[in-house]
């Protein structure tokens, strides 16, 4: 995300941007997931908006994104998730997009021969979601913003604080002072925030994976295949990758694997696609997704410090967003009418308590 919004800011005509970054963040640990299917409105025109630039990024910065259209799939249980699906496809044609539609369990079979389909009874399948390469995406914004004059520091932000107009920010590395502060520090945000006083509710929730051995056992164009129940998984070069989310635990900012749920998601694994019965995990890791209240970004002037923009809480969907968030952020921090209505992802929604509704898919 600092990645993008640096990248877009240069374009702009910019100067003097410096990147801190000490490193070691969620987006190395992302599926590489991307879908425009949501449910609901700015977050379907923030997956458009962020596929275009998908189309373009190999123009724009000289890195292929990765950006393969295998597709997604979502499977119901119940006729209600049917409903739900369903309505989050008329958000989505509202929106103007018709990629997904819904489907029975024949077109299931037909697009995942791999699961076994017992307990589904329909879904949605949009073919132009699919999946990205989040390394490759943050080399392309990184190379492209150093190319035009982006300075880079590798460190900790230790202290944040208002002083004469200005921002001081104090990092491992020496102290600096800037006019405008962006704080893109994912699951970290909130404490970034707090060091100016400022409250930002984006809170930490460990998302834990499981990586089998090299594997042919599924296709290349297997669709990112998703349960009712949140199981669900997707081939990543030559192995598959298997979560299933729950919630947090203790310390939020824990990243250990719970044995119990390597073990509960290998059984998943085994009982719901035959072709996994045999194929063993080869290891497991975890990381953290960047949760706001709402399930929404927060995108605009920190509440109660204007020299403070927030660029965070995309609450799990920050890879595929960060192309459309870096450029919006881009223009509102110089002035320009953002391309799309963001508005319900102010920042003070939450002071004037009015969240945004949480809607997911299933
Ligand atoms: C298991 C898993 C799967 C996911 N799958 C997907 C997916 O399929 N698609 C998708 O779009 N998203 C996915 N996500 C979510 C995605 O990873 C995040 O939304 C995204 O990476 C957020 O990007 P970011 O740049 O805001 O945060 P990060 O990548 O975390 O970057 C923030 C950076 O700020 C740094 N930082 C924090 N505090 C400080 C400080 N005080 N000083 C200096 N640096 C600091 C951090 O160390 C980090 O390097 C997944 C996440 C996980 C954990």
């Amino acid at each position: 995300m600092g990645w993008s919004v640096a990248h877009h800011l240069a374009r702009a005509g910019v100067r003097r941007i410096l990147v801190v970054d000490r490193g070691g963040g969620s987006t190395e640990r992302a599926t590489g997931g991307f879908r425009a299917q949501f449910a609901t409105e700015v977050n379907v025109r923030l997956s458009l908006l962020s596929r275009d630039k998908l189309l373009a990024f190999q123009d724009e910065t000289g890195v292929d994104p990765g950006y393969h259209p295998a597709g997604y799939l979502f499977l119901a249980a119940t006729e209600a998730q049917k409903r739900q699906l369903g309505a989050a496809l008329e958000v989505q044609r509202a929106c103007g997009s018709t990629d997904a539609a819904q489907v029975d369990v024949e077109d299931v079979r037909r697009l995942a021969p791999c699961i076994r389909t017992e307990g589904v009874v329909g879904g949605t399948f949009s073919s132009r979601d699919g999946f990205i390469r989040p390394l490759e995406i943050r080399r392309g914004y990184l190379e492209s913003a150093l190319r035009a004059g982006v300075e880079r520091l590798d460190a900790e932000v230790t202290g944040l604080s208002r002083r004469e107009g200005v921002l001081r920010v104090e990092t491992s590395s020496g102290m600096h002072e800037a006019a405008t502060v962006v704080n893109a520090a994912g699951a970290w945000a909130g404490s970034v925030g707090a060091m100016a006083g400022v409250e930002i509710p984006v809170t930490p929730l460990r998302r834990q994976v499981a990586r089998t051995v090299p594997t042919s056992a599924l296709a290349a164009s297997t669709p990112m295949t998703i349960f009712a129940d949140g199981f669900h998984f997707r081939v990543r070069d030559d192995h598959v990758l298997l979560l299933w989310p729950t919630d947090g635990g203790v310390d939020p900012f824990d990243v250990s694997v719970d044995p119990e749920w390597t073990a509960r998601v290998a059984g998943a694994a085994r009982e719901r696609v035959p072709p996994l019965a045999e194929v063993a995990i080869a290891s497991t890791y975890a990381g953290l997704y960047e949760m706001s209240p709402d399930e929404h970004a927060l995108l605009g002037r920190a509440h109660g410090l204007e020299q403070l923009f927030l660029v965070n809480g995309s609450s799990g969907h920050g890879v595929m967003h960060a192309p459309a968030l870096g450029q919006l952020a881009a223009e509102m921090l110089t002035g320009r009418r953002p391309s799309l209505d963001v508005h319900t992802l102010r920042p003070s929604r939450f002071a004037e308590g009015r969240p945004n509704p949480i809607r997911r898919l299933l």
